[in-house]
């Protein structure tokens, strides 16, 4: 359920952030995105963070929080998790400031995640002429790469947080996960993982 996997997913993604255990979540408002998971965190740090070891985001908590609960509300938005096979497509199309040279490649389970980044772009203003030049996976999370006209330290931030949580979800299926090692690296619940340990 939602509220499990804001935790479990925060909890993981939050480590290195001084102040991560007072999040809290304080109820979960409808809307027309799908279910707001609303939270208070009173002692948070609210800057960013040093690069800690294995960690590849730096970027402040509560980005990283704006982006999970966009996540989440796109992922809950119809009752269960429902991911069509051309989820890329109709993201591409319906995100067109965002994603209209490149399409985001790599597994459904990212699916929400580029929604709950693209929202917020779109949310916080798209810069004139922005154009996301590549969006993938590399080593076992979320590489995504754009051009704009204008400097945008907002954007950096958003893309950096969407980079981060990809570390924490499982790139099959979109619950809380982690990366696998074995052969490649694989962000993965439990269940798909299929008994690979952590990286
Ligand atoms: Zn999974």
């Amino acid at each position: 359920m939602i509220v499990d996997e804001f935790y479990g997913i925060a909890r993981h993604a939050l480590k290195n952030h001084p102040g991560s255990d007072s999040v809290r979540i304080t109820a979960i408002v409808p809307s027309a995105m799908g279910p707001v998971v609303q939270w208070e965190a009173p002692i948070l740090a609210r800057e960013r963070q040093r690069k800690a070891l294995g960690v590849v985001g730096v970027v402040a908590g509560p980005v990283i929080l704006e982006v999970l609960v966009r996540t989440l509300a796109a992922r809950w938005r119809k009752g269960a998790p429902y991911c069509p096979q051309d989820w890329d497509v109709r993201l591409a199309g319906r995100y067109q400031r965002i994603f209209q040279r490149q399409a985001p490649s790599t597994g459904p389970g990212w699916s929400w995640l580029w929604e709950g980044g693209a929202q917020a772009i779109v949310a916080a203003g798209v810069p004139r002429n922005f154009r996301t030049t590549d969006a993938k996976d590399k080593f076992g999370s979320i590489r995504w790469y754009y051009e704009a006209e204008e400097d945008c330290q907002y954007v950096d931030d958003i893309t950096d947080a969407v980079e981060h949580l990809s570390s924490f979800i499982c790139e099959d299926c979109g619950s809380p996960g982690r990366i696998r090692k074995g052969g490649w690296l694989r962000c993965q619940c439990e269940l798909h993982a299929k008994g690979r340990t952590g990286a």
